[in-house]
């Protein structure tokens, strides 16, 4: 039963591919961005689920950008989510810088410090390890890894350790490496491998690559350096829907650009598996 009042032209228009459609009501600000591989189905199951009725009921039309493929269309709605702050859309907090675990080596040992993005740029810096919303998440990271993998806290500078070692030695999770009974470099090891996992991907290219996208003898181009997404440049005019011409392609690429940008947490995500396993066609910039 679809009480919507949403322009009928603008539904029949909806195509079967990929790309980023957006809700819009009587507001200027769009109600809601989403993405699909299959823009139509996936519009027309957010008109037949009961718990997004209230949006539907305020959507007056729905626009749509398509793209060559997924990496395209996931990379343009987390720009647009960013930039046309859709009223329903998940609130995510706005995270103005990112800290991580450094693993350092000093005289001693593998050191982890905490650093902060605002002073290290975690894209281009090796022996990362972790993303973290404050210093506060990457201690408590550091301290849960100390507890599962006997590590002790003292030397993770999560303690000042006394003369009888740390904390840890006492309730036994610390193997006492604070009171010379284990050796630092099997420690070290153990939390180096407790890390691993978590390492962040130093941007692999010496700077900005295109990822490329096709679709029949369509080409899309999504520039990126250092894990930021700078913009797609495309084989064909967009958008192919009747909507306003997007600021998001097209005049949104400053495509020469070549400088280190600051790392973004959103293109990270998005980016890393197929760049780091080589499944996305990457191509130097041009
Ligand atoms: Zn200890």
């Amino acid at each position: 039963m679809l009480t919507h009042q949403i322009d009928p032209d603008s539904l029949a228009a909806l195509p079967r591919g990929a790309g980023v459609y957006i809700f819009r009501g009587d507001s200027p600000l769009p109600l809601y961005i989403g993405k699909s591989v299959d823009i139509r189905s996936r519009v027309m199951s957010h008109l037949r689920a009961p718990d997004e009725a209230r949006m539907v009921a305020q959507t007056r039309r729905i626009d749509f950008i398509e793209t060559a493929g997924e990496m395209g269309a996931l990379l343009l709605e987390s720009r647009m989510i960013k930039t046309d702050n859709p009223l329903f859309n998940q609130r995510l907090r706005r995270i103005r810088s990112l800290c991580s675990i450094r693993l350092v080596q000093s005289p001693a040992g593998l050191v982890p410090e905490v650093v902060d993005s605002k002073l290290v740029n975690l894209g281009t810096t090796p022996a990362l390890y972790g993303l973290f919303a404050s210093p506060h998440a990457a201690a408590a990271k550091l301290k849960a890894l100390a507890e599962q993998h006997s590590l002790c806290l003292s030397v993770l500078g999560l303690e000042k350790a006394g003369q009888r070692g740390c904390f840890g030695v006492q309730i036994k999770t610390c193997l006492g490496v604070c009171v010379g009974q284990e050796d630092r470099g099997i420690h070290d090891a153990r939390l180096f491998s407790a890390l691993c996992d978590s390492q962040v991907e130093v941007w692999p290219f010496a700077g900005a690559v295109d990822v490329v996208e096709t679709s029949g003898t369509w080409v899309q181009r999504h520039r990126v350096n250092n894990w930021c997404y700078l913009g797609t440049q495309c084989s064909r005019s967009l958008p192919s829907s009747p909507s306003p011409p997007s600021p998001h392609f097209g005049q949104a690429l400053a495509l020469s650009d070549a400088a280190p940008r600051e790392f973004d947490l959103d293109s990270y995500k998005i980016l890393v598996r197929p760049i780091m396993l080589k499944t996305a066609v990457v191509e130097p910039a041009r």
